[in-house]
């Protein structure tokens, strides 16, 4: 399977940033790098194309458009598909009228902010309710939906939480310690403490962010891990516990977000890319350096911005 698409300047920076120990020592003519992500070739070219390679492509490539999306909001990425596009209805099907688990997260592109992961538990008896009030088209509400809707919600279906703050997230991220391990030991986590309230249900299904492979390997020190996961891509339409999931992960990252801007006195903006840096120059200027290990996270490009200026 091989699938490409374009990206934007600020995701060829995450990207080679990324894949900086992953790269091959030899590069394809006009490539910036070609790297090995577990049994993925990700080939990132000048032109800013970028193209997987491999059994689980489509898992690494959705994870960096993702990436592209979130860094570029608004953005259409147009996405080449060598394969026959799978029906992911066919696929959904399957699981979408059982009572599973489901987990996301949300704050992983964000450089201010925490990350905070929730696994939520829907109940098949649950889902006429769960459609009615718009949980079914999660992916497409926006912040004041998504306030408006949880509500509605947040108290019928049981769901643990789990929030790294900054302070945190600065004193575990290193090189062994990637981001991809955070999200799997929170995710781990999640589910680990919801399953204790859960005696019976058909599916755990995690919204998939590395290969089942890296995501246990990744697990080896845990105390407890939680295995027969179902691991997939754009799990939150696959099962209404995934889209719960990711909603209520949203819902309390729009208020923590809103909580660090009422406490600074500054607008904090989303995402990762240029607006960063005046926000957080003005946290600089106002509260010193350190504050942002309190409120960003600092291994992102962005702090750089926010120190070099001029
Ligand atoms: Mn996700």
């Amino acid at each position: 399977m091989s699938i490409s698409f374009k990206i934007s300047e600020n995701t060829k920076t995450k990207m080679i940033e990324y894949f900086q120990d992953k790269k091959r020592i030899k590069t394809p003519p006009y490539a910036v790098f070609q790297a090995d992500e577990e049994d993925t070739v990700v080939t990132l070219y000048e032109s800013g194309k970028v193209l997987f390679q491999g059994a689980s492509a489509d898992v690494d490539a959705a994870m960096w458009r993702e990436m592209e999306k979130h860094l570029n909001p608004g953005k259409t990425v147009e996405v080449k598909d060598s394969k026959e596009k799978k029906t992911t209805d066919n696929v959904n099907n399957n699981y979408y009228n059982t009572s599973s688990i489901g987990s996301d997260e949300v704050g992983t592109g964000d450089y201010f902010g925490p990350i905070i992961v929730t696994a939520a538990y829907v109940d098949k008896s649950d889902i006429k309710f769960l459609e009615s009030i718009g949980v079914d088209d999660s992916k497409k509400l926006n912040d004041n939906k998504i306030l408006e809707i949880v509500p509605k919600f947040i108290n019928k279906i049981k769901h643990t939480t789990i929030v790294l703050n900054n302070t945190d997230y600065n004193k575990y991220h290193n090189d062994e310690f990637n981001l991809n391990k955070i999200k799997a030991v929170l995710h781990n986590r999640a589910l680990y403490n919801l399953k204790k309230q859960i005696p019976k249900y058909e599916y755990i299904i995690v919204d998939q962010f590395t290969t089942p492979k890296s995501y246990f390997k990744y697990l080896s020190n845990a105390p407890f891990v939680v295995r027969n996961i179902t691991f997939l891509t754009k799990a939150e339409s696959v099962h209404l516990s995934v889209a719960c999931a990711s909603l209520i992960s949203r819902y309390h990252f729009i208020n923590r977000m809103d909580e660090i801007s009422t406490k600074l006195g500054i607008v904090i903006p989303y995402g990762a890319g240029k607006q960063i840096t005046d926000a957080g120059q003005e946290i600089v200027k106002k509260f010193g350096e350190e504050k942002l290990i309190e409120v960003a996270k600092l291994n992102f490009k962005n702090t750089n911005d926010i120190k070099n200026t001029n």
